[in-house]
């Protein structure tokens, strides 16, 4: 028998599981409003012009090579990078406190955070509490679990019955968490509900973290996408930093350059000073060099490439502009066809949530008969927005009808 006989079989990653049953699906009529990646309004993935140019630029560019990158990434993609979250001028740049470590995209950025924290944070502690939204995207609980940490919890943040965030809770939650915790917030465009809190909200959320000397880790996945303006959906880490606190950012290029696959993330340490900035790097470093050596190439010179050329930057920014504009308006044709239809509910929360995802509030029998008129979603009822489109609206519209009546 094997050595590993007694391994056991582990479930589907659901999200991934759900666009296979989508692709077996022979109906002419399907939809995929699982997979979080945008589509065009003909259902299809997007490659952004200005991506488009920049690498074909880089095919003929004789000076590109194959080389090592650095461990910590291409110096200019770093740079850009927190320029591109904390603002050209903030404060953290100038004094030499803040920089960025290239990452494995997003989930990337979370892991070294979630190394780098349990090696020199949990030290506080046996086991530093961690918490996250409830709900959220499911992959924070995984990746800070792997890294060590073991005391995993919630914090309220979405009102079911409402249809918004719960802030209160959130706050309360907060409040009673043991000193010197860590939150991971999303930075903008919350994944699942699409729900975000107000400036003045942020501001609440910043003195209690004060108050209870909470560890902010802010998970930016969706810069751009939420409102059209990176420096819009910016608003939260800024105002972090404004306020003096350490924290730790996690950037992905994945939505906001379409570059899924590519793998591009940055990890953006805000530090106390710069020699406390330099040592945590270094320590950074360190864990990079004996998870995966060093970082890849391609998508970290396409961002750089786009964000150091005014030209290119742009279009970029015209090219995001395309992007969440479709999304919302989506978010309207949607609402409008579903209020014309008499359909039974208030679906105000589609036009009032932003980013990429639409909480419905769909509960799990409703969208098990959605499948079967083969509209794939995840059962808590979340939906990519970019997965309708003029074409397959109705479609999805008099099946939602059918659904909740
Ligand atoms: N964080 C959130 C909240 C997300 O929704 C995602 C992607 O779905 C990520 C991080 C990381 O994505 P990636 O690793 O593809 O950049």
């Amino acid at each position: 028998p094997s050595l590993f006989a007694d391994v056991e079989l582990a479930a589907p990653v659901v999200v991934f599981q759900l666009t296979a049953d989508y692709n077996a699906d022979n109906a002419d009529k399907k939809i995929n409003l699982g997979v979080g990646a945008y589509r065009t309004d003909e259902g299809e993935p997007w490659v952004l012009p200005v991506v488009r140019s920049v690498e074909a630029q880089m095919a003929i560019d004789p000076a590109l090579n194959h080389e090592y990158l650095p461990i910590l990434g291409l110096p200019s993609f770093r740079e850009l990078a927190t320029q591109l979250i904390l603002g050209k001028d903030s404060r953290a740049i100038l004094e030499n406190r803040a920089g960025g470590v290239q990452s494995i995209s997003g989930t990337g950025a979370l892991r070294l955070a979630a190394e780098f924290l349990y090696r020199y944070y949990n030290k506080r502690e046996k086991s530093t509490p961690v918490y996250v939204s409830s709900p959220t995207w499911g992959n924070q609980t995984a990746v800070f679990k792997n890294a060590g940490f073991t005391d995993m919890r919630t914090y309220r943040y979405w009102d079911a019955e409402d249809r918004c965030l719960d802030y209160k809770g959130m706050l309360e939650d907060m409040l009673n968490a043991p000193e010197y915790s860590i939150f991971i917030f999303h930075g903008c465009a919350h994944n699942p509900t699409g729900v975000d809190p107000t400036h003045e909200q942020w501001q609440g959320i910043a003195k209690a973290c004060k108050e209870r000397n909470i560890f902010p880790v802010l998970d930016c996945a969706y810069q751009g996408f939420a409102s059209g303006d990176p420096d819009v959906d910016a608003y939260s880490a800024r105002m972090f930093v404004d306020l003096g606190f350490e924290v730790l950012i996690c950037q992905s290029f994945a939505k906001n350059f379409g570059l899924y696959n590519e793998r591009v993330g940055n990890l953006t340490m805000v530090m106390h000073d710069a020699p406390t900035l330099s040592r945590c790097k270094s320590q950074v470093e360190l864990i990079i060099r004996a998870m995966y050596s060093n970082p890849p190439h391609h998508g970290a010179r396409v961002v750089a490439s786009t964000l150091a050329n005014p030209a290119f930057k742009q279009e970029w920014l015209d090219n995001l502009h395309t992007m969440s504009s479709r999304i919302k308006e989506m978010r309207q044709l949607l609402h409008s066809k579903l209020r014309a239809k008499g359909t039974p509910g208030n679906w105000d929360h589609i036009i009032n949530q932003i980013g990429m995802f639409s909480f419905t509030g769909l509960n799990a029998s409703q969208v098990q008969y959605l499948k079967k008129r083969h509209i794939y979603l995840l059962s808590s009822g979340r939906i990519n927005m970019c997965g309708l489109t003029t074409s397959n609206m109705e479609y999805f519209v008099d099946n939602v009808h059918d659904a909740v009546t």
